[in-house]
């Protein structure tokens, strides 16, 4: 990334450049990916021990947190009922029992008989009466001073003694300037404190502190830091949406020569969604520098002709476009789609997947690298080394959740001439609008919002594994008033192949259940060929039920199919859910979705069910998933490359997103040097990967 300015002074993350810190506790630190004093001052504590008061004995509240100071009155290691130091601690309001399971020599010298000592921890009524299970022990003089503020708890790591970490980022404190880079007037208008104010709020609070609003993070210090964190993260992505905006691509203007075609040929129109969201796309081909678009529809908006469309565009103007797809299944009906659709306006697809013969192969890739063909279909075998698109002026990755950065800079990386390919990025998985405002803040985001007109709504049914041959009678059912059934076998998620054997027995029970009745079997062991005969049979109408792993997740387009059963539906995650309840509801025919589930479930297991039961709607059914399980894990943020938010929370904060990205570009334009002080603050070079 390019800087405006000289990097600021206190850069050094080397281990080298942290005095007093010697490699084994460097070592442990960085467990706690810190590196650097300037990392220390963000370590912020997860909540707060009330060390400023005494609590008489007597008074002490059963299972609170309580600081007591008294005289050891009696301490021996007793063997019964276990090996333990067990201590009697009298004040003048009564007594108490402190016991230690485990314990050093030191400790018993520590609480030798007539010494004075503060004891805290939380009280219980145990064994021995009112007791305390491995409090903290500080012995101390009579009439000592009780410390002016709350003590922190940090987040640590095993063999990391708070006491160490405590005094580590105290020095920290002491010696990295809490340098304002904030402007005066946005902190009034949000009521944010101050960074240095924050941070002594934070590390330091007084004893009056709101102990409650520190430790539920809604504490105005908290707020601010929280507000500086989500606006480092708008500076990153925006800096990177800038930098690509500074680059060449091919303008793809649009002639219509070859869109217009299809459109006409189309047996349907456009919804108002896909028409706007293709006009979208065709500015960003028209312009001189790469369209960096996240197209996102839930399951069935109708992705795909708008994927095509963008691709006729790049055809028109004599460009290659690529479209990649993350499973065979799905690169193949794509293919075949855009054949049947193409075919008819002259215009050749080439299809390259990791399976198809090697002849096959370099066929396909001779006539991509002689330029001949303009349109590529395939999986990440598009991606790979011989494959060559010299004329690439746009790349679609379908899916685009189930890809890597890596692999989308990769297809990126295939545009040649010194221009970069436009790249369109499709997700059936919607994002929550906090969400695509700060993860996908680098990108521009086109959402169908629309399902095609004449989709009658899928009903969802929970039904107890007990019930099986209800619901294979249910598939008979189906099947004999002429539609198709998908069975989907459980997730195994520790063995492939006992998953592959629970796939065949169903196949089998199945079979043997349902005489009269074709019934097909793709599973991930299949060689491709294989699994394409069994996907075209089921298309073609020559299977009336398909058994199937989760291969079928994504995509699957075959709308005569109205029933989905989904076996130990409660293994499944909600965003896969969603989509295998997609595959269902594609056509006219009341569409059915059961859930087989076994009992007993898990606290999760039944939340996601009851999500899933409740919503159809994909972006409800995603926040609800958000919020079960994080935006990390939701977004595949570790593998996205956009720095995750440790204390900023999308939902709670979620008022801060707006000021944050308002002030990033504010920033950007104008105090670029403090932009890059504060990117250095938080992420001193952890930026990661610019995502593709
Ligand atoms: P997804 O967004 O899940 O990828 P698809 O592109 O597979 O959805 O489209 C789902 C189905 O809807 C396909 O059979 C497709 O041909 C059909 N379709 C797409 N757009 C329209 C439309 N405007 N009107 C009617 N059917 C449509
Ligand atoms: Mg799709």
């Amino acid at each position: 990334m390019k800087r405006e300015s000289p990097p600021p002074a206190d850069k050094g993350r080397t281990p080298g450049g942290w005095p007093g810190v010697g490699p084994q506790l460097a070592a442990q630190l960085a467990k706690l990916d810190l590196r650097r004093p300037q990392d220390l001052v963000l370590h912020l504590p997860l909540r707060y021990e009330d060390e400023t008061r005494l609590t008489p004995i007597a008074a002490a509240r059963n299972g609170a947190d309580a600081q007591i100071e008294g005289v050891v009155e009696s301490c021996e290691i007793t063997l019964r009922p276990r090996r333990q130091l067990v201590a009697r601690i009298r004040d003048a309001s009564g007594t108490l029992v402190a016991r230690w399971l485990n314990f050093y020599p030191s400790q018993q010298k520590q609480l030798a008989i007539g010494r004075r000592v503060r004891l805290f921890g939380p009280v219980r009524g145990g064994f021995f009466g009112d007791e305390m299970v491995h409090p903290r022990v500080h012995p101390v003089a009579e009439g000592e001073p009780l410390p002016d503020g709350l003590t922190p708890v940090y987040p640590t790591t095993a063999g990391l003694a708070q006491s160490a970490l405590r005094k580590l980022v105290g020095r920290a404190l002491a010696t990295v300037p809490p340098d304002e880079h904030l402007p005066d007037d946005l902190l009034a208008a949000l009521g944010l404190p101050a960074f240095a104010d924050a941070l002594s709020a934070l590390h330091h609070p007084p004893p009056d502190a709101d102990a409650a609003s520190l430790e539920d993070r809604e504490h105005p210090a908290w707020r601010r830091m929280k507000f500086e964190e989500l606006l480092v993260q708008q500076l990153s992505l925006r800096r990177a949406y800038n930098a690509r905006r500074t680059r060449r691509a091919p303008a793809l203007h649009r002639t219509g020569r070859l869109t217009d075609a299809l459109l006409a040929q189309l047996p349907f129109a456009l919804t108002g969604a896909q028409a706007r969201a293709v006009g979208e796309i065709a500015g960003d081909l028209a312009a001189p520098h790469p369209m960096q678009r996240l197209l996102q529809g839930d399951v069935g908006s109708g992705k795909t002709v708008v994927a095509a469309l963008a691709m006729l565009q790049a055809a028109e103007n004599g460009m290659q476009a690529v479209l990649m797809a993350p499973t065979e299944i799905l690169a193949e009906q794509h293919w075949k789609k855009l054949a049947a659709w193409l075919d008819p306006l002259g215009v050749d697809v080439a299809w390259l997947s990791g399976s198809r013969k090697k002849r096959e192969r370099d066929a396909e890739l001779a006539r991509l690298a002689g330029g001949g063909v303009l349109l590529a279909v395939g999986t990440h075998a598009l991606i790979e080394d011989p494959v060559a698109f010299p004329r690439l002026g746009l790349a679609i990755v379908d899916e685009q959740h189930r890809f890597g950065v890596r692999q989308r800079l990769a297809l990126r990386e295939k545009g040649t001439l010194g221009l970069h390919p436009h790249m369109l990025m499709m997700s059936a998985t919607p994002i929550p609008r906090t969400l695509a405002m700060s993860y996908y803040a680098d990108l521009d985001v086109t959402v169908l919002d629309e399902l095609p007109p004449g989709r009658s709504p899928i009903v969802t049914k929970l039904v107890t594994d007990a019930r099986r041959d209800e619901v294979v009678a249910r598939v008979r059912e189906a099947c004999a008033a002429g539609r198709q059934a998908y069975w989907v076998c459980p997730l195994i998620e520790e063995s492939e192949a006992l998953q592959l054997q629970t796939a065949i027995e169903t196949f089998e029970t199945l079979s043997a259940a349902l005489p009269g009745l074709k019934v097909g079997l793709v599973h991930g062991r299949l060689k491709a060929d294989e699994k394409s005969a069994t996907m075209a049979a089921f298309a073609a109408g020559a299977l009336h039920v398909l058994v199937a792993t989760t291969v079928i997740e994504v995509g699957v387009d075959v709308p005569n199919a109205s029933l989905m059963v989904i076996e130990h539906a409660e293994r499944f995650g909600l965003a896969q859910l969603h989509q295998l309840r997609g595959r269902v509801g594609r056509g006219t025919a009341e569409s059915v979705c059961v859930l087989l589930y076994a009992k007993p479930l898990s606290e999760n297991g039944r939340a996601r069910l009851k999500v899933i039961f409740e919503h159809t709607d994909g972006f409800a059914i995603a926040r609800e998933d958000l919020r079960i399980r994080g935006p990390g894990e939701f977004v595949g943020a570790r593998q996205s490359g956009v720095p995750l938010l440790r204390y900023a929370d999308l939902e709670r904060d979620a008022d801060l997103l707006e000021p944050a990205r308002a002030l990033a570009e504010r920033m950007l334009k104008d105090a670029p040097a403090a932009a890059d002080r504060l990117m250095d603050r938080w992420l001193g070079g952890r930026e990661g990967l610019l995502r593709a």
